[in-house]
């Protein structure tokens, strides 16, 4: 049992939008009963374990130097090519800046 931090009213068990709440019946004081706030706590903390991810495998690519990246002007870039046309034509590549992380292909 859990009682109103305001008055010290016993707070009973509701329903606010299909989850559990605990409600004061006097001065109408409401907590979430199963702490909603974890759940949105966890949830951010595997959004910036995926930006770890890619950051780590940008490590792993070569670096090369090019005729200097089209944002900040930095020569030496990250390195890949992808296939993104047709089997028969060469592969696209890419270069990610080392510096501000800016992306862009080069066409042939
Ligand atoms: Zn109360
Ligand atoms: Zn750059």
């Amino acid at each position: 049992m859990k009682f109103c931090p305001r008055d010290g009213s016993l707070l009973l068990p509701v329903r606010r939008g299909g989850r559990a709440a605990l409600r004061c019946p006097r001065c109408g004081y409401e907590e979430d009963a199963h702490g909603g706030a974890e759940y949105r706590s966890r949830a951010s903390v595997e959004n910036k374990s995926a930006i770890v991810v890619l950051a780590g495998e940008a490590a792993n690519l070569p670096r090369v130097k090019t005729r200097g990246c089209p944002r900040c002007g930095h020569d030496e870039a990250y390195f890949w090519a992808q296939q993104t046309r047709a089997a028969d034509e060469p592969p696209t590549r890419f270069y990610r800046c080392v510096k501000c992380g800016h992306t862009w292909r080069e066409y042939e």
